[in-house]
């Protein structure tokens, strides 16, 4: 860590400690005794739980008045969390996804159709003031309604879409399935939001005839747009002149060493409205070293392989969602899509895994069954039940699909 990027700690740090939420958690400390970098590091993490006990404005920094704009992350139980925004924190975040377009070769030319939600939660919004920052022509669609999605896309011309990963195979195959891909002008996908492995990458990439970028955020932290990858898809920049990032040991709390995959841990250095300090993304990811051939300064972190709560431990290996994806990439036959249960039955641990395939029903199927068994087995080391179904049985979202199951407790 630089001396300067300490000095900007330190400043986010006095500022935090102007609002309630940062005084009682922090309390006693004096920004001043932060003179090294492990003063900071001995500093408590802070986790969603703990924002939602702030709940509704306990996280604001600044006076009321200050406040333009709330938006809220979904929480899935209890208590959302309400993040408010000054007008700088709005421009600061509009500044940061046009730089997001600008890397991903998008410009003012581009008409940017944005199927992200609207409302309280930050993505439709985002995507929008960044392609309005850009000159470029937005068109807001939200979310749903595919027979409008496609008909604006062909009418329109639209030339980059903006989705999450799932939502983007959705209408990949539903193009493809009505013969429509002469009519469709994108060029680029901006995909947010969730995890995705290579192998559906490569076929929404196909499927829509486009270049893929990923783009990173979390609404506590402004919301997407604080990182993207570029033209040479090694990992994501992220925009660290308005955050400093660690990478945590999910368990220990400690770095993880170097190149070492690890929990993303973000403080941010300009937030007016809910500066975070320590704040636990539970996204899990990997520093990619060197510089990158794009030129940009940036650093890179590679894409997110899952969320640290989504690790599990069957049979003593450890699982994660992109370790699936990567397996299934490599195994003929098989799609991108499946679905793991793990369930605890007559007193031990059963992994089953459900994939789509196109390779018909019959022998050949059972062929494949068990091929997928021996091959899961050899590269993560637990023995599954393997079922393959049909292209297009398991369950598509819109928003972010759970892949892996875990009933046992
Ligand atoms: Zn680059």
């Amino acid at each position: 860590m630089t001396t300067e990027m300490l000095e900007s700690i330190k400043k986010s740090i006095r500022h935090a400690m102007n609002g309630a939420f940062y005084q009682s958690r922090f309390n006693g400390l004096q920004p001043e005794d932060i003179k090294t970098p492990e003063d900071f590091y001995a500093l408590p993490l802070t986790e969603k739980a703990d924002l939602r006990e702030a709940y509704p404005l306990g996280l604001a920094a600044v006076p009321e008045e200050e406040i333009v704009r709330i938006h809220s992350s979904s929480g899935t139980t209890g208590m959302p969390v309400i993040i408010p925004y000054t007008q700088k924190d709005v421009d600061d975040w509009t500044l940061m996804f046009k730089r997001c377009y600008e890397t991903a070769g998008i410009t003012k030319a581009d008409r940017i159709h944005i199927t992200p939600g609207y409302g309280l939660w930050t993505a439709g919004i985002g995507f929008q003031l960044g392609a309005e920052s850009l000159g470029a022509m937005a068109l807001p669609l939200g979310p749903g309604n595919t027979d409008k999605q496609l008909q604006m896309m062909m009418d329109l011309k639209s030339t980059v879409l903006t989705a999450t990963s799932s939502y983007a195979l959705l209408l990949a195959e539903e193009i493809a399935k009505r013969g429509i891909k002469d009519k469709i002008h994108l060029k680029k996908g901006v995909i947010g939001s969730e995890r995705w492995g290579e192998k559906m990458r490569r076929r929404i990439a196909n499927e829509l005839g486009v270049s893929l970028y990923d783009i990173y955020g979390l609404t506590e932290i402004y919301g997407p747009g604080i990182g993207i990858s570029c033209d040479h898809e090694c990992g994501m920049h992220m925009w660290t002149d308005f955050m400093f990032y660690e990478l945590i040991d999910p368990k220990t709390g400690g770095h993880v060493k170097e190149g070492e995959i690890g929990e993303l841990v973000i403080t941010t250095l300009k937030k007016e409205g809910a500066p975070l300090i320590r704040y636990r993304t539970h996204d899990l990811t990997r520093e990619l070293p060197g510089e990158c051939p794009c030129g940009l300064a940036f650093p890179r972190i590679d894409t997110i392989i899952g969320r640290s709560d989504d690790m599990v431990k069957v049979k003593g290996a450890i699982l994660y969602p992109s370790r699936v994806d990567e397996f299934l990439a490599g195994v003929p036959g098989a799609s991108s899509e499946y679905q793991v249960m793990i369930d605890h039955l007559n007193g031990r641990d059963i992994l089953r895994l459900f994939f789509e395939t196109d390779v018909p029903e019959g022998e050949q199927r059972k062929a494949l069954e068990k091929e997928v068994e021996r091959g899961f087995k050899a590269s993560i080391g637990i023995v599954p039940e393997a079922k393959a179904v049909s292209l297009g049985e398991l369950p598509r979202s819109e928003k972010k699909s759970t892949r892996i199951f875990d009933n046992r407790y």
